[in-house]
């Protein structure tokens, strides 16, 4: 694996995400994250692993290979391939392997036990997974449609309904997007 310290800035993987969007020319909600991993040339199979397990990502011959596990919630495992497919999309140079235990703390900016550098990948991975799972353009017409409040338990699980992922990450999300003015 090379090494790499600096982190890509999260207006080159939402550009990656938008690019693959537009090229699939996906404009309809929830977008279909299986669909966009066959699209970038993945096969995607759910595996019963262990619970910590939430998903691999491996590349042998050329061909990327996503395993998710079938156990965990939808919105779980979609969030799992998005992710998945952002190692592919911006990591495949730098590993093979990938393998990813329990998103609980997908959020979080530190995680124990990784080394700084897995921890820039994974950051990277799910940055990826949110922007191509909940994008731009689209998350901005369906906060605008509605008076949004951030503060609202409800505003946010709807949006989440509406992309289907995870309130948690809806949130995040929208915390993090520079669409909100306060
Ligand atoms: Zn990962």
């Amino acid at each position: 694996m090379s090494t790499r310290t600096h982190a890509r800035s999260i207006h080159f993987i939402k550009k990656r995400a938008d690019a693959i969007l537009s090229e699939l020319n996906i404009r309809s909600l929830p977008v279909k994250i299986e669909d966009v991993a066959k699209a970038l040339g993945l096969r995607v199979t759910p595996f019963a692993f262990d619970d910590d397990i939430s998903g691999v990502l491996v590349i042998e011959n050329e061909q990327g290979y996503i395993g998710y596990n079938q156990n965990e919630s939808r919105v779980r495992r979609r969030f799992t391939i998005a992710h998945e497919c952002g190692h592919y999309a911006l990591h495949s140079t730098e590993s093979k392997m990938f393998m990813d235990k329990g998103f609980n703390a997908i959020f979080r900016s530190r995680q124990s036990g990784l080394t700084e550098e897995t921890q820039v990948l994974e950051r990277e991975a799910n940055t990826f997974a949110a922007y191509i799972l909940m994008p731009d353009h689209l998350l901005k017409k369906e906060i605008d449609q509605i008076d949004f409040d951030l503060g609202s338990e409800d505003d946010i699980k709807n949006l989440a309904k509406v992309f289907d992922v995870s309130s948690q990450a809806m949130y995040y999300r929208i915390l993090n997007s520079g669409l909100l003015r306060f």
